[in-house]
C-alpha cells in the first residue's frame, strides 16, 4: 500500500521524542513508510500515511508512540468493505 494517503491531520498517531531512544524498529515494522531515519534519530516523515495499525505503538521499546489504533480510517476502510461484501452483519453477530 505504498503511495496511500489517509485523511489529512487526523491520525492519532503522537511521537515523544524525549522519549524515543532512535532504535528504528518502528521504522522496520511500519507498513506505511511513516517514520524515516534523519542523521541519527528516527522521525515521522508521513503522518497522513498512517493507518492506526498501531504495530509502532506495540513494538516501540521505549513507549514513545501513542496511537489509537482500530478507531480511525483502517477500521471505517475495513467496516466499509465488510458492508460492501455483505459481511459486516455476519462479523458483527460473532
Ligand atoms: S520504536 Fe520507539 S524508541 Fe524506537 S525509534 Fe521508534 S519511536 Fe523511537
Ligand atoms: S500505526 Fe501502523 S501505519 Fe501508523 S505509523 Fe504505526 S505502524 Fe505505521
Amino acid at each position: 500500500m505504498k503511495g496511500f494517503k489517509y485523511l489529512r491531520n487526523v491520525t492519532t498517531l503522537k511521537m515523544d521524542s524525549g522519549k524515543c531512544i532512535n532504535c528504528s524498529k518502528c521504522i522496520e515494522v511500519c507498513p506505511h513508510h511513516v517514520f524515516a531515519l534523519n542523521g541519527d534519530k528516527v522521525t515521522i516523515i508521513n503522518l497522513d500515511s498512517c493507518m492506526e495499525c498501531g504495530a509502532c505503538a506495540k513494538n516501540c521499546p521505549a513507549a514513545a508512540l501513542h496511537v489509537d489504533s482500530g478507531v480511525g480510517c483502517a477500521a471505517g476502510l475495513i467496516t466499509e468493505w465488510l458492508r460492501d461484501h455483505r459481511l459486516l452483519a455476519k462479523v458483527e453477530c460473532c
